[in-house]
C-alpha cells in the first residue's frame, strides 16, 4: 500500500484538464447564469433616485453559466476534507458528527425564518428554545445562570473574565493577575491580557496536572482568577480540583474553567459541583453543532449566583404575564458582547442534540468518547511515546520522540496520515509536550474506523523507521503537497486574481497563487 504513494509532489497546471486542474479562471464575456423575463414595468432612473450614490460600474464579476458555477463549487468541495467523509481526530477540537436531526430541526420554517426583531409576543417559541437550552446547560454544568451570547470559545473566555473583573470591581478592586497553567490553550492568556490582567504562568507537575503547592504559593489578594482546562489539554483530569478551588476561594479569587473539554465530563460530573465559579462551553465542540471553516460558533458562559448580576444584557426572563421576555434592565451587567442574542441556529442544533440523546444518551456519549481515546492509546503506545502515563480521558497525547531519531517529526506524521485518508490530529500542542501528537477520536467513530486509523498510524510508524523520506515528503496524494506555511500564515493571499488569458497557471507547493 505504501509504495503507491512514493514519488514527488505533483505539479498541476491550469491547462491540465478543464475539469480537474486548478483552472479557477473560467469567466468569458457575455455568459449568464440566469434569464430574466422582459421588463414589464417602467424603467427606473437610478441616477435620479440615488444621486451621487448610484454606482456607475459594477466592477468585474465573473461571467459564467449556471452549470459552470455549480461544477466549480462542487469540485472545490471535493478537494476538502470533512467529518462527513471520515474521522477527524483533531485533539482539543472535538470534531464530532453533526447529527442530521439537528439540521432538520434548525431548518423548520418557523425556526429558520424567525426574525430577531419580531415582537416578543410572536417569538415565544424561539424564546422558549433559548430558555430550555439555558436550563439544560445550567443543569449539565451544575451552575446557576448562563448567557448564550458569545460567538465562540475564545469569546466566551473574554465574557467570563469580564464577569470576574466586574465581580471584583464591585467589591472595590478588579485585582491584578490571572494564573494560567503552562498546558493552557493559547486563547487563555490572550483573554486574560485583553481583559487587562497580567498573566502568571503556572508550571504543570510530573503527571501533567496543576502543581497544587506551587499554586498555593502564587495565589494572593491580587489574584483575580485561575483559568483552568479540565480535563487538561493533555486529556488528564485534575484530581485535586477541590483543593485547587479551595486555595483560590480562600483568597477571594475565582476559578474559571475552560470548558472546551466538556466532552469528557457531560453526564458524569459537574464543574459547579467541584468548585468552578465561571466557565464557557463550546456548543460547536461538545454539543455537536458544525465547527470549522470560520462558520458560526457558540460559546455560552455559565456562572454561579455571585456572578449573575454581571451577565451580558439582555437575559431571558418570564414576565408577570407568564410570557418570556428579553430583560434589558440590568444595571450591573458588563453590557452586550454580541449583536442581538447570539447564534440562534446553533442553539437550536445544540438543544436538538441534548433532547435527542437525553441524560442517559449524553452520559453514554461521554463514556464512548473516553473509551475510544483509550482504545487508540492502548493500540499505539508500543510505537509512539506516551509522555504522561496518567489515565487519559477523551483525548490522548503522544510525542514524536521515537520518530525524531529518523528525522520524522509530528508534522510529518500528520501529513502522511492525509495519504491514508485521515485528517491530521493536532500537531505540536499542548506546548508542554515537545513534538506532541494530540488525538481525539470522539464518540462518533465506530470500532472499524478506529481500527483503520490505528492501522494507518502503525504503518506510518513503520515507514518512519524504514523509509523516513516517504513520511517527511508527504502528502503524496493531494493536489498540492507542502505549502510554505510561514508565508501562508504571515502573507496570506486571500483573493484569486486572474492571470492574463494566455498564461498557463502553474501551481506547485508555494502559497503564492492562493
Ligand atoms: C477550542 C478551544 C478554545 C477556543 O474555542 P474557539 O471556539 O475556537 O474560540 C479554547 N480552549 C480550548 C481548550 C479549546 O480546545
Amino acid at each position: 500500500m505504501s509504495e503507491k504513494f512514493v514519488g514527488t509532489p505533483r505539479k498541476v497546471t491550469a491547462h491540465m484538464t478543464q475539469n480537474e486542474g486548478l483552472s479557477f479562471e473560467k469567466s468569458s464575456p457575455g455568459k449568464k447564469g440566469y434569464k430574466l423575463a422582459p421588463l414589464d414595468v417602467p424603467e427606473v432612473d437610478v441616477k435620479a433616485l440615488l444621486g451621487e450614490n448610484a454606482r456607475e460600474d459594477v466592477g468585474t464579476l465573473p461571467e459564467l453559466s449556471e452549470i459552470e458555477i455549480i461544477r466549480h463549487f462542487t469540485r472545490l468541495s471535493t478537494w476538502n476534507y470533512a467529518i462527513d467523509l471520515g474521522m477527524y481526530p483533531l485533539g482539543s477540537c472535538t470534531m464530532k458528527y453533526n447529527p442530521r436531526v439537528n439540521e432538520f430541526v434548525s431548518r423548520l420554517e418557523g425556526i429558520a425564518e424567525a426574525h430577531p426583531y419580531q415582537p416578543e409576543s410572536l417569538s415565544q417559541g424561539s424564546l422558549e428554545i433559548v430558555k430550555l437550552l439555558q436550563d439544560c446547560l445550567i443543569e449539565i454544568c451544575g451552575m446557576d445562570a448562563i448567557t448564550l451570547q458569545p460567538a465562540a470559545g475564545a469569546h466566551g473566555e473574554f465574557t467570563g473574565i469580564l464577569l470576574a473583573r466586574a465581580y471584583h470591581q464591585s467589591k472595590g478592586n478588579p485585582r491584578k493577575h490571572v494564573i494560567i497553567p503552562d498546558s493552557a490553550h493559547g486563547t487563555n492568556p490572550a483573554t486574560a491580557a485583553v481583559c487587562g490582567y497580567q498573566v502568571v504562568n503556572l508550571k504543570s507537575n510530573a503527571q501533567g496536572g496543576v502543581d497544587v503547592n506551587a499554586l498555593a504559593q502564587m495565589v494572593n489578594e491580587d489574584t483575580a482568577a485561575l483559568m483552568l482546562t479540565n480535563p487538561s489539554t493533555i486529556g488528564v483530569f485534575e484530581n485535586e480540583i477541590h483543593k485547587i478551588a479551595d486555595i483560590l476561594h480562600e483568597k477571594g479569587a475565582l476559578l474559571y474553567m475552560d470548558g472546551a473539554n466538556m466532552n469528557a465530563l457531560v453526564g458524569k460530573t459537574r464543574p459547579g459541583d467541584f468548585g468552578v465559579d465561571v466557565m464557557h462551553l463550546n456548543l460547536h465542540k461538545t454539543f455537536s453543532t458544525p465547527h470549522g471553516g470560520g462558520g458560526p460558533g457558540s460559546g455560552p458562559v455559565a456562572c454561579k449566583k455571585i456572578l449573575e448580576p454581571f451577565l451580558p444584557t439582555p437575559v431571558v426572563a418570564t414576565g408577570a404575564d407568564g410570557l418570556l421576555h428579553w430583560n434589558y434592565d440590568r444595571p450591573e451587567s458588563v453590557g452586550r458582547v454580541r449583536m442581538l442574542y447570539g447564534n440562534f441556529g446553533m442553539f437550536v442544533r445544540a438543544l436538538a442534540y441534548i433532547l435527542a440523546n437525553g441524560p442517559d444518551g449524553l452520559r453514554q456519549t461521554t463514556e464512548d468518547a473516553v473509551l475510544n481515546a483509550n482504545y487508540i492509546r492502548a493500540k499505539l503506545q508500543d510505537l509512539y511515546e506516551l509522555p504522561y502515563d496518567t489515565p487519559s480521558m477523551h483525548e490522548v497525547v503522544f510525542s514524536d520522540k521515537r520518530q525524531t531519531k529518523n528525522g520524522v517529526k509530528t508534522g510529518d506524521i500528520a501529513k502522511r496520515l492525509i495519504d491514508y485518508g485521515f485528517h491530521p490530529y493536532t500537531v505540536s500542542f499542548p506546548l508542554i509536550v515537545p513534538g506532541a501528537l494530540m488525538i481525539e477520536p470522539t464518540e462518533s467513530e465506530s470500532r472499524e474506523e478506529l481500527d483503520l486509523f490505528i492501522d494507518a498510524m502503525r504503518q506510518v510508524a513503520r515507514e518512519a523507521e524504514e523509509n523516513p523520506e516517504l513520511v517527511t515528503k508527504a502528502p503524496h496524494s493531494t493536489r498540492i503537497s507542502r505549502l510554505d506555511e510561514t508565508t501562508a500564515a504571515r502573507k496570506p493571499i486571500l483573493r484569486w486574481k486572474a492571470p492574463p488569458a494566455s498564461t498557463p497557471v502553474e501551481v506547485d507547493t508555494a502559497a503564492k497563487e492562493w
